[in-house]
Order: structure tokens, then sequence, then C-alpha cells
């Protein structure tokens, strides 16, 4: 039976949020092509030693029938040229039907990476796969999120990647499926040591911005550096971090790491909380995955507020502070 593969983009062992999407997005993809879905692990042997049997469980969960673990010590950590050629190498043992990845950093990067070392052609930041006619018909994501492009792809072998949060990550229904475990040793020569990370330099721990399920975040109508005090209380009160649009990092409010957007973060939280934001298009493409989105805005016919579930018509200097203390008044009252 053929097979979609999965690179499956993962940071020391630790699966990304984008590499479940992707196993997710390429259910449907085999099963409109009758095809199975199986996924590619690439890393060294301590990797394995590690990590080999949560990342074959998570892989299992989201529907992989085979994982394929490509093993050398130039594996040990992330690289570009050796991800590359190790899935080169891999595609050219196992022909799959098609090549997926996460539209993440890693997954575009090595996914290019095949693409070059295989002349094929790579269709970037997919949202829908329609594999039923020769050519493939896609649409994807550009601009950073503010167009849908439909194109079509006729390829030996398509390469996509996946757009991150135009899926969700699903376990298949009832449960993992059992799932053979296959080593392949990728043919990898000393030129692929060129790009490999030696070191990293965390700059935010835990929580991030793109991960957390609340986002507290401000724009030009917060009015000041200081007046950010009130939101961040409210992201800690809520267990989430602050975001900012471009009109703030451009102000010098906050740092660039904070702003959410088209030159920003993407972000798909559970609750967004839009303060003093007018939801331009360039900030509404890193916000518009927010499961629900609060706008607080003294404008009622903001953009924000349109496509806002919730709205507050008011001065957030007024409603953060308000939604605060009812938070701790609810907290601090004593169960009965
Ligand atoms: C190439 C390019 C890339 C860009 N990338 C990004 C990006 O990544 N992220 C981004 O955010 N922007 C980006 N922008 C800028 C974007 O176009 C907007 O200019 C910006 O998002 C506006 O920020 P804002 O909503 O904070 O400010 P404004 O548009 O000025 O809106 C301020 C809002 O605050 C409200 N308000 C004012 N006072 C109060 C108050 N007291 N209480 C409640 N509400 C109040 C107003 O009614 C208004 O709706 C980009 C632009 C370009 C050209």
């Amino acid at each position: 039976m053929s097979s979609v593969a999965v690179l499956i983009d993962h940071d020391r062992g630790i699966p990304s949020g984008g590499a479940l999407e992707a196993l997710t997005a390429a259910r449907t993809l085999a099963a409109g092509l009758g095809a199975a879905v199986d996924a590619v692990v690439l890393g060294d042997s301590e990797l394995f030693d590690t990590h080999g049997a949560s990342l074959v469980a998570a892989c299992a969960s989201h529907g992989a029938a085979v994982v394929h673990r490509g093993r050398h010590a130039l594996l040990a950590d992330y690289g570009p040229d050796a991800w590359g050629a190790a899935l080169a190498s891999f595609v050219a043992g196992a022909q799959p039907a098609a090549v997926v990845a996460a539209g993440t950093d890693r997954g575009a990067e090595a996914m290019a990476q095949l693409a070059a070392r295989t002349d094929l052609p790579l269709v970037a930041n997919c949202v829908s796969v329609s594999p039923a006619n020769d050519p493939w018909e896609i649409t994807r994501i550009q601009w950073g999120g503010s167009l849908l492009e439909d194109v079509t792809l006729s390829s030996s072998l398509p390469l996509l990647t996946i757009a991150q949060h135009s899926v969700e990550a699903e376990p298949c229904e009832g449960g993992p499926i059992e799932t053979v475990v296959a080593d392949f040793a990728p043919d990898l020569g000393p030129e692929v040591e060129r790009t490999l990370v030696r070191d990293r330099v965390t700059l935010t721990e835990g929580v991030t911005l793109s991960t957390s399920p609340v986002v507290v975040s401000g724009g030009r109508g917060v009015g000041s550096a200081e007046g950010f005090a009130t939101l961040e209380e409210l992201a800690e009160l809520l267990g989430g971090r602050v975001g900012c649009s471009r009109a703030v990092t451009n102000n010098g409010w906050r740092s660039h790491a904070d702003q959410v957007g088209q030159t920003g973060t993407r972000i798909a939280p559970e609750i967004y909380i839009a303060c003093g934001i007018s939801g331009a298009i360039q900030h509404w493409v890193g916000a518009m995955g927010s499961k629900n989105i609060l706008a607080i805005n003294i404008d009622p016919e903001a953009n924000m507020v349109a496509k806002a579930g919730y709205a507050v018509i008011a001065d957030l200097h007024e409603v953060v502070p308000a939604i605060s203390d009812e938070i701790r008044r609810r907290r601090d009252r004593p169960s009965s």
C-alpha cells in the first residue's frame, strides 16, 4: 500500500504541535489517495533511547501505520542540510506517494532542502489539498495569511507543508492504531554538518505568546508603556501572556517579541482579549486562529469589534481593571 509520509518536526524528541497537525491533515489526504500515513522521525541513537517510545506513541495516536526512524550521529540535533539529506535518502528508498511536513520553521526548511535535493516542486502553507484529479488542487495561505491562493500541482512526488493552525491536531477516533517501527540509516556526508544546531539560548521560559491559552493584547488605545500594567495584571490572573499591536511596538511601549500579526507572532489561544486594537488586516492575520475573541474598544465600528464573538464598547482603562477586580472577588469568595 502506498503511503503519505509525514516528517515529524520535533525539538530534541518533543514533537511540535505543527507535527501533530500535519499528521491529522495527512490522514485526510491519505484517505483521498487510498494510502496509509507513515511518520518519519530523525535522530541519533541517544535521542531514540530517550524519546523513541513517546515519539512512536504520539505518531500512533495520530494515525501513523509505520514510524520510520532515520538514525545517524549527525541527526543528534536539528540541521536543515542533515534533515533534508536524510529525508531525500528516505524518499529514495521508501518511494511514498507524497511527503508532508508542518509549516513550522523547521518543517519548511527541511522540505525546501528536500525539494532542492530531489528537484521536485514544493507547495508551502497548504490549508486544503484535493488529490482527486491530476493535477492536484490545493489552496494555500500567502502573504502572511492575508491571501488564499488556489494552485494546481502536477508532480511525480508532491511535497507539501501544512499551514500552522489550519487543522486542529486530533488523535484517531478509537485510540492509537497498531504501528510498526522501521529503522533506516540515512546516507549523510560530512557536508551536512555545515548548519547543525550546536547550542540554544532560551529567551522565554515556559508558555510563549504563540502557545499561551490566553492572550491579553493591547493596541494604541492603551496610550503608553505604563498603561500595560493593568493588562499584565489581567493576563497573570488568567494564566496568560500579554501581546500587542504594531502601533505599540512602533511607539516603543513593548518589545517586538510581544507583537501579534503578520510581522509578529501568529497565535491560537482559547481566548484573545484585544484592548484598544482596531483590528487591521496585518494584525488580524496573526490573531485569527483564536478560538474566542473579546474586543474592548470605544469604537463600535472597529474591525476587531466586528470580528470578535464578544465586545465591550467602553474605555479599556475602566474595563480591564474591572474584569481583574471581578476575577479576584470571585476567587476570594469563600466557597459555601
Ligand atoms: C507590511 C505591514 C505589516 C504590518 N504588520 C503588523 C503586525 O504584525 N501586527 C500589527 O498589529 N500591525 C501590523 N501592521 C500595522 C497595521 O496596519 C496597523 O497599523 C496596526 O495594527 C494598528 O494598531 P492598533 O490597532 O493598535 O492602532 P489603531 O489602528 O490606531 O487602533 C487603536 C484602537 O484603539 C481604540 N481605542 C482608543 N482609545 C481607546 C480606549 N481608551 N479604550 C478602548 N479602545 C480605545 C480605537 O477606537 C482604535 O480602534 C503592519 C502594517 C504593514 C504595512
